[in-house]
């Protein structure tokens, strides 16, 4: 048995962190793999070191004292160093870090350099080997990542050593220059790794107990979801239920390793469960449904002209507006004679009266009808594909809070419905479904 193990930034924020990392680390031998993020923040108030590091290559590209920010950093690190009576020169490697960054180093090389450091010190404390992930996590020279080389390096890295520290969060290009990926990327780290050693378990380490059913300041009893699948996760997360990296669950997901979402600050929790098909002994989760998750700023274009079913191209000539103003669509629902575009309000600041010309011009419809401010909200899980009914609770429970629906979107799966509300009725919609489907 072989488990990777993540910590997330608020896992490794300070000495008492770190100690309770050793603890989970002891406490099961098969946790063999370890990949640390940068220093998260100690309190609401505090500081990522990487958002520091952030601000230290904008002073240093302004040509400004970087030295304060750089302090505060080297603050952080050695606090933890001190505190775990570790050997690791701290003040030199800042030093040499900050004279990289003061001689131009790149925004990713600078960001970077947080995991880094907390890799170092890490495996130190662990008394683990630390790799740097810079020799086995790849980019191409256009900075995608470089899936199969990296496989097969860290695959054959990782075997030789049978356990480590890998920090998380970046690699290198083919030319050495270090690449980062987005903001919360060493989840991806995370999950290469565990592809490349063939896991048995990505245990993602976190401060939360694991993925709520739906968010906890609008229904404060909900509670962690046990067993959720991949599919219903990239369904909850695109609607902004973000505890994991999206492009995290691909590499796991290809090797059918499941990924543990669990709580350092209470390991005796049982997490989240993300696996790719849930076996019926899992089946624990009382619910109908697996989450509810919402989010605000789409706005809507719909279409009305007599006939339009049978109009061959209207479908393509009215995505072709939005391709050829660069804007990306969301949902599609339709009717006989209608067609909705929901959008990203963003995305169609600007554009707007220009696309609206080009829909009257080109399709010639009898009506086109914009609506701002909308909210979408989607209720997910595998069980309503089976089980009638669910969706009449919805609605009806909905109607009877008079919560006006702008829009309804089934996927083909059925895993979700995607429901589109007023922006200001969106808390409510959540509160109501929750309450209409919870057993
Ligand atoms: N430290 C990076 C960030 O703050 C990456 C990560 O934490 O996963 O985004």
């Amino acid at each position: 048995m072989i488990k990777i193990a993540k910590f997330g930034g608020s896992s490794l924020a300070d000495a008492n962190q770190f100690k309770k990392v050793k603890e989970i680390i002891n406490a099961d031998e098969s946790r063999k793999f370890v990949v640390p993020s940068a220093p998260g923040k100690r309190d609401k108030n505090d500081e990522k070191v990487t958002d520091l590091l952030y601000k230290c290559y904008a002073l240093a590209s302004a040509e400004q004292d970087t030295s304060e920010v750089f302090d505060k950093i080297y603050g952080r690190y050695e606090s933890i160093r001190k505190d775990l009576n570790l050997k690791t020169d701290v003040k030199a490697l800042i030093k040499e870090i900050k004279e990289k960054v003061d001689n131009g180093a790149t925004i990713d090389y600078t960001a970077s350099r947080g995991e880094y450091l907390n890799g170092i010190l890490l495996a130190e404390y662990l008394g683990l080997k630390f790799i740097d992930a810079a020799e086995v996590v790849f980019f191409t020279g256009h900075g995608v990542l470089d899936a199969e080389k990296t496989n097969t390096v860290m695959a054959k890295r990782l075997q030789k050593y049978g356990s480590a520290v890998i920090p998380g969060f970046y690699g290198s290009r083919p030319d050495g220059s270090i690449k980062t990926f987005s903001r919360g990327g060493s989840d991806i780290t995370g999950s290469l790794v565990a592809r490349a050693i063939n896991a048995d378990l990505y245990e993602n380490w976190t401060d939360v107990s694991g993925f709520m059913v739906t968010d906890p300041r609008i229904v404060p009893e909900t509670q962690a979801i046990k067993y959720i699948t991949y599919k219903e996760l990239r369904e909850l997360s695109y609607m902004g239920a973000a505890v994991l990296h999206q492009d995290a669950v691909f590499p796991v997901q290809q090797s059918g390793i499941p990924i543990n979402i669990r709580n350092t600050n209470a390991p005796e929790d049982k997490g989240t469960m993300i696996v790719h098909k849930i076996d019926p002994e899992h089946q624990v989760d009382t619910m109908k449904i697996t989450g509810i998750a919402g989010h605000k700023g789409y706005c809507a274009i719909t279409i009305e002209k007599s006939m339009m079913n049978s109009e061959l191209g209207i479908g393509r000539k009215f995505l072709e507006i939005f391709e050829r103003n660069n804007i990306l669509f969301e949902h599609l629902p339709s009717g006989v004679d209608t067609m909705t575009a929901v959008l990203n309000q963003k995305a169609i600041q600007g554009k707007l009266d220009h696309v609206l010309q080009a829909i009257q011009d080109e399709l010639k419809p009898d009506s086109v009808e914009f609506v701002p401010d909308l909210a979408l909200l989607a209720v997910v899980g595998h069980r309503m594909a089976k089980s009638a009914g669910i969706a009449g609770r919805i609605f009806t429970a909905l109607g009877k809070e008079h919560i006006n629906i702008r829009t309804i979107d089934q996927g083909s799966s059925e895993i979700n419905i995607i429901i589109g509300v007023d922006e200001c009725n969106l808390e409510k919609a959540i509160r109501v479904i929750y309450d209409a489907v919870k057993n």
